[in-house]
């Protein structure tokens, strides 16, 4: 049985409204700009895997066939060996930084450790410890928990509600022995969106250093790193940037700290003069110095096109778009979902939330596998109980939302989730 058609749950007025509300949005058109080969997929895994851009398949040939194959080494001196910086600059204004102070680089976990590492190596020894949150990624967890560990201090992590940031508890954890806070700005799990300027301003009346992970804010919230006096933030490529399976991520560190932070792992492309071969290290001026080692230029070349889509549609209408397309799939959650028993588990306020939304249901793996399996819907699977539905407002329209929650209805009301019940699967 699959579940794509409309069938004897379809809500005929509710399908007119939605497509009515994508015939006066101005970003439509964007849709387009990316690679639709199943038209009938609903795709709303864009904060996992941001959709191909159609500008991203030209890059990509251009990179392999001209540059790698016609070129070869040349291609070095041709844009390679700048295009870590080059795309950093392009990306900068989307984190609210100037030229100069975002590089693309490794990938967020590593960007993390050279970050929090350099921050607490910068510190007096007394002040080791750093503090996080429970909505944190893992990853960010276990990085900041070894880099805690490896001066002598711990991590903190504080505990939340499991949706919204625990702002009092942060506040009461930051302390005099605080080196470090380090929280997503939008987490991964709930969508729960911080407000920069507050808990930055937070840290640094403690004396402590800010570093950000914007990951899944990226492309979709504004965020302004340089007003909020933000110490240093890191972030995915692959996400609402649309950069690819595993685009190198990028860094930012503020201009001022560039030459007083130290990168941990120095490498040959941090090296002022990295032709010379020197075995003395002597870092390269500005942000280029935490830089590592050679890039992958075939998965950093294509980052420049999603980028360039989010600079064009501007990131203000994007931010709209999202918060009321996240407004819309909540109110189509309360009227049809909330009586089959899912619940919201994001944030209520759009202010306060990223671009994403999780619905949580007993059933939610078996229901994720049906989505995608059986009603052509693919969302993804937090464990233990949440579907998370991303929200990419470049090429997700309202009529994706409403359809995928009739499709949800279909499957919850026809009991195909049952049949999934064992399934398995290495990535959700
Ligand atoms: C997606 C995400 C990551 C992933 O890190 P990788 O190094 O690319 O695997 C890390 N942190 C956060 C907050 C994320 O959302």
């Amino acid at each position: 049985m699959t579940l794509t058609d409309p069938g004897p749950y379809h809500d005929a007025s509710g399908y007119y409204e939605a497509k009515e509300r994508d015939e006066n949005d101005p970003l439509a058109p964007f849709r387009h700009r990316f690679v639709h080969s199943d038209p009938g997929l609903i795709y709303l895994d864009g904060n996992s895997l941001g959709r191909l851009p159609v500008a991203a398949v030209e890059t990509i040939e251009e990179v392999s066939n001209r540059q790698w194959g016609d070129r070869l080494i040349r291609s070095w001196n041709e844009g390679w060996w700048d295009m870590p910086t080059r795309v950093g600059d392009l990306l900068a204004p989307l984190l609210g930084a100037s030229p100069g102070e975002v590089i693309i680089s490794d990938s967020t976990t590593v960007n993390l450790y050279k970050l929090a590492t350099a921050a607490l190596a910068s510190c007096p020894g007394d002040r080791n410890r750093i503090v996080t949150d429970d909505l944190n990624f893992p990853s960010d967890a276990y990085v900041l928990d070894s880099v805690a560990r490896r001066f002598g201090g711990e991590l903190e992590i504080v505990a939340s509600d499991g949706i919204n940031g625990p702002i009092d508890r942060l506040t009461e954890a930051i302390d005099d022995r605080t080196a470090l806070v380090s929280l997503s700005h939008t987490t991964f799990k709930s969508g729960y969106t911080y407000d920069l300027g507050q808990v930055t301003e937070l840290a640094h009346g403690a004396g402590a250093r800010m570093l950000w992970d914007c990951s899944h804010s990226v492309g979709s919230v504004p965020i302004d790193l340089d007003a909020c006096d933000a110490d240093l933030a890191v972030g995915c490529t692959y996400k609402y940037l649309n950069g690819g399976p595993g685009s190198p991520a990028f860094l930012y560190v503020r201009e001022d700290l560039q030459d007083v932070l130290e990168n941990p792992i120095a490498g040959w492309w941090g090296h002022s003069r990295p032709f010379s071969f020197d075995l003395a290290f002597v870092p390269m001026e500005g942000i280029r110095r935490f830089q590592t080692g050679t890039m992958p230029i075939l998965s950093l070349a294509p980052i420049e096109a999603g980028v360039s889509l989010v600079l064009e549609a501007g990131i203000d209408a994007v931010r709209e778009k999202s918060m009321a397309l996240s407004e819309y799939l909540i109110s189509q959650a309360r009227e049809h979902l909330e009586p089959l028993w899912f619940e919201v588990a994001s944030p209520t306020d759009p202010e306060r939330r990223g671009s994403h939304v999780a619905i949580s249901h007993e059933m939610a793996w078996p229901i994720t596998r049906a989505m995608t399996e059986r009603a052509n819907v693919i969302p993804d699977f937090r464990t233990p109980d949440s579907i998370r539905l991303g929200l990419s407002p470049l090429y997700t329209s309202f009529v994706d939302v409403h359809t995928a929650v009739q499709r949800i209805v279909a499957i919850i009301k026809s009991k195909v989730h049952t049949d999934f019940v064992d399934d398995t699967a290495t990535v959700t």
